[in-house]
């Protein structure tokens, strides 16, 4: 007994030293890292392996993209809100060009269930729209900035719960997909700006340039997009093509001295050239006119559109750029009051929402390739798996009918 318990004391003793060999080798050739990979009921040799032949890094390999369209299956149009002011006190009542907080909620409930989302005005110029799949698009617009009642920031630099563009931007926090985009048509020459907001009053106090300035800065980089609405809000009727040129360009200078203010200037960068008329007044004279269609904004950014208005028993729809009907000239827009909220309601299975259709993976390489694009519309098309349609993917439009599919823009 004794001598056997000697036995399995030399065995174990040889196992051991054996096992030791390789620790020694591997302490010779400077891999100390391994040394406790091999102990005893450890798996050293994969370590080892792994360790004295380092797998070279592979080249990444591209991941495949998926990509995914948006098909309408009838021309996008748009409805397009127009508000002014906004009154801040519990109870108010909404009239003519003043919506109380409480009824501006109210449609943007009404205008969610109803299944509308936000889209931006400058995408749908330029023949982008966002929404999310089944949604329908509303534009909202407002005139006459800057006010306090219409944007203003509190303590936390956030939009106030005590403004129009505060309400919209809490209620997009409560419903993501109703998404947020606004554009904001200012006349920095004919006012100044309520930064202090206390009991229940808009007060005009020190700083209020900067207060302004701030919010406006928000707002550019929240998408609450500012748009020239002339400095001093005139009737352009009564206006000589100098004096409108000059409205212009004063309104935009201000705002970019606004942005200087607050050291962003570089915002200005990328703004949109968008024109409403004052009291929906077109200048006199042809020259007058061609003064609108030609301006250009200090960033040498052309006209994209004029906006005009007009109350819910006018009502139209804006059509995508791509239709025949499309005049950036005479972008129509609505008053936005009930009447106004119920008939966009009312028509809401006229103005249709987009379907999704899924095209696959793609080579990151092949996504920017009209070409390939259009081969896997295609099939989708003939398996029967995407209707036919206007599709759009990224930056791409292609009409896809029974003639087969065709690259609309760019
Ligand atoms: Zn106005």
């Amino acid at each position: 007994m004794k001598h056997a318990r000697c036995f399995l004391v030399m065995i174990l003793f040889l196992f051991m030293l054996s096992a030791c060999g390789p620790m020694l080798a591997e302490a010779g050739l400077g891999f100390s890292p391994v040394l406790h990979a091999t102990r005893p009921n450890e798996q050293g040799p994969e370590l080892r392996i792994a360790t004295l032949t380092p797998t070279p890094t592979p080249a990444p390999t591209p991941e495949p993209v998926k990509l995914t369209a948006t098909v309408w299956q009838a021309i996008p149009r748009v409805p397009i809100l127009m508000y002014h002011r906004f009154d801040v006190q519990p109870g108010a009542t909404s009239y003519a060009y003043t919506t109380s907080l409480s009824d501006f909620e109210g449609h943007l409930s009404s205008l969610y269930e109803a299944g509308y989302s936000l889209v931006s005005l400058q995408d749908w110029l330029d023949g982008k729209i966002d929404l999310p799949p089944g949604r329908r698009p509303l534009i909202i617009t407002i005139d006459d900035l800057f006010y306090g009642d219409q944007l203003s920031l509190d303590e936390n630099g956030e939009p106030a719960i005590y403004s129009g563009v505060g309400t919209l931007w809490h209620f997009y926090q409560n419903h993501p997909d109703f998404q947020f985009h606004l554009s904001l048509f200012y006349n920095f020459g004919d006012k100044q700006y309520a930064n202090t907001y206390q009991n229940g009053v808009f007060l005009v106090t020190d700083g209020w340039r900067q207060a302004r300035a701030e919010a406006i800065a928000w707002g550019i980089e929240h998408d609450a997009v500012p748009a020239n609405h002339f400095y001093r809000h005139p009737f352009l009727n009564q206006l000589s093509p100098t004096q409108i040129e000059w409205e212009l360009s004063e309104n935009d200078k201000a705002l970019r001295e606004a942005l200087a203010l607050v050291g962003k200037e570089a915002l200005a960068e990328g703004l949109p050239n968008i024109l409403a008329l004052p009291y929906v007044v077109w200048p006199a004279t042809e020259a007058g006119k061609q003064v609108l269609y030609d301006y250009r904004s200090p960033e040498g950014v052309p006209v994209a559109a004029i906006l005009e208005a007009d109350e819910a028993t006018n009502a139209k729809l804006l059509p995508a750029p791509f239709s025949t009907d499309f005049d950036r000239w005479h972008v129509p827009r609505i008053n936005a009051r009930w009447g106004a909220i119920d008939l966009i309601r009312s028509l809401k299975d006229e103005i249709s929402a987009p379907e999704i259709c899924k095209l696959g993976k793609f080579d990151p390489s092949h996504t920017e390739r009209p070409k390939r694009i259009m081969e896997a519309i295609q099939a989708r098309i003939t398996n029967g798996r995407c209707p036919m349609g206007l599709y759009m993917v990224n930056d791409f439009i292609f009409q896809a009918d029974s003639n087969g599919v065709t690259q609309i823009s760019p």
